[in-house]
């Protein structure tokens, strides 16, 4: 790629998440030497936000616990840390990035890695009512502590992982919890029927109130403006001391548009994260990227997705262009049962079922377009999930009944 000679070799990154902290470290790894400049609006070191709904949520983990690198490793490195900073504005022309105090930086290459902020829920009210929660940083979980206490009555609105996590998370600590999903099922945009009904069986066992198929009409408010109860369609109320709302993400893509970048649910890059200036990448949540073989673009929400944008861009950087090619994966934790996903199921004909959904916690779940497999929900079982990554990698053409055949090892198959 060729860069334009500019009066710094400084390499200015926005955004301190997975995505930022990732790719300062990779950077490294790939020789660049020279200044790096990371800028975060969050204060403190840049942390996983994973156990937000699972370890740190349920006080198994400290927030030093969340560090993505050691915080040593920052000067080590090298690399100048700008944290509880916000970057307003950037000068594409003069090749500098304004900060919230004015100052300017100027860079060589110019990395985004806002990442996004959680969907709001448009109600009256609402905003100002200090029992509703989001659920995106350290600070959320910080405001919702205290209320998150055993015989708290919690309604989470959003049936999605975020939504299902904290549930699990608010079981294990004794909250009283009823989780509202608008569709007819959770997970409905991410897995099959069966893996949802298989999620909404354990939360049942669990002690969930799982609604489906319900619409939420509105709050009803108590004197000091927090929520007393949620509204149903159906008339009914649903009395709650704290709301967790998980709608999803909405990326932070204003900087890149303020800048005239290209944003199509996220910011448009290509296979080595290059925006349409060869001096802007972007990475992580915040980017819309080439599907593969798939076509298209997507926009993945995950730590792999983040971590491997962060290694191609590093590479792009340093002028050894290698595209993203890795197969996405994901992980949730909800109880004793994980899952690890592998690939995308979107536009899948056929789901086969490995084990059952209807008792225990452990099966799997292949997604199959014309005959070859392109995803797995795998639950509870780290050996078959290696062997189904290989079989999505390969695109591979097996049988159902053969992947239904719990007598032959997954990985007799590939
Ligand atoms: C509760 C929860 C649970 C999750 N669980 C899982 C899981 O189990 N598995 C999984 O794979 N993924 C999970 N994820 C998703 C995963 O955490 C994200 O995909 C990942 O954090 C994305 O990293 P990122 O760096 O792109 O964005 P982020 O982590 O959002 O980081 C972006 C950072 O940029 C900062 N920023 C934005 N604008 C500016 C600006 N103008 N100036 C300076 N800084 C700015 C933000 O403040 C933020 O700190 C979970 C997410 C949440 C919230």
């Amino acid at each position: 790629m060729h860069i334009e000679p500019t009066a710094t070799d400084r390499i200015v990154v926005v955004g301190g998440g997975q995505a930022g902290a990732d790719f300062v470290a990779a950077l490294r790894m790939a020789g660049h030497q020279g200044p790096v400049t990371l800028v975060g609006a969050e204060p403190g070191y840049p942390y996983a936000r994973p156990p937000l709904s699972k370890a740190y949520l349920s006080g198994k983990a400290t927030a030093e616990d969340l560090y993505i690198r050691p915080p040593a490793m920052y000067e080590q490195q090298g690399i100048d840390l700008r944290t509880g900073t916000r970057v307003t504005a950037i000068d594409r022309t003069a090749r500098h990035v304004v900060l919230a105090d004015g100052e300017r930086l100027s860079y060589a290459h110019l990395v985004l890695a806002t990442g996004g902020r959680a969907r709001r829920l448009p109600a009256p009210g609402l905003d100002a009512a200090p029992n509703v929660h989001y659920l995106r940083t350290l600070a959320d979980v910080a405001a919702m502590r205290h209320r998150f206490v055993p015989g708290a009555r919690l309604a989470v609105v959003g049936g999605g992982y975020v939504g299902l996590e904290v549930a699990a998370v608010a079981r294990q600590v004794g909250l009283d919890v009823t989780v509202l999903e608008a569709l007819p099922r959770v997970l409905a945009r991410v897995t099959a029927p069966q893996v949802s009904a298989f999620y909404q069986r354990v939360h049942t066992e669990e002690g969930v109130d799982i609604r489906v198929d319900t619409a939420v009409t509105g709050f009803a408010f108590a004197s000091d403006g927090s929520v007393a109860a949620v509204e149903l369609k159906s008339g009914e109320r649903i009395d709650a001391d704290l709301v967790l709302v998980g709608i999803g993400l909405v990326p932070d893509t204003e900087l890149a548009e303020q800048a005239g970048l290209a944003v199509d649910n996220g910011i448009v890059v290509d296979e080595y994260c290059r925006t349409e200036d060869p001096a802007v990448l972007a990475i992580g949540d915040c980017t819309s990227h080439p599907c593969g073989e798939h076509g298209g673009r997507r926009r993945l929400e995950s730590v792999p997705n983040a971590s491997e944008q962060a290694r191609v861009a590093a590479a792009t950087v340093t002028g050894s262009l290698q595209p993203y090619t890795a197969i996405p994966w994901f992980w949730s934790d909800q109880y004793d049962v994980k899952l690890q996903t592998t690939g995308l199921s979107t536009g899948y004909d056929e789901v086969v079922i490995r084990g059952t959904t209807e008792t225990g916690r452990s099966f799997a779940a292949f997604y199959l377009k014309d005959g070859l497999v392109r995803a797995a929900d795998v639950v509870c079982s780290p050996r078959d999930f290696t062997a189904a990554r290989k079989l999505v990698a390969a695109r591979a053409r097996v049988a159902p009944e053969a992947l239904r055949d719990l007598s032959v090892p997954l990985k007799q198959l590939l």
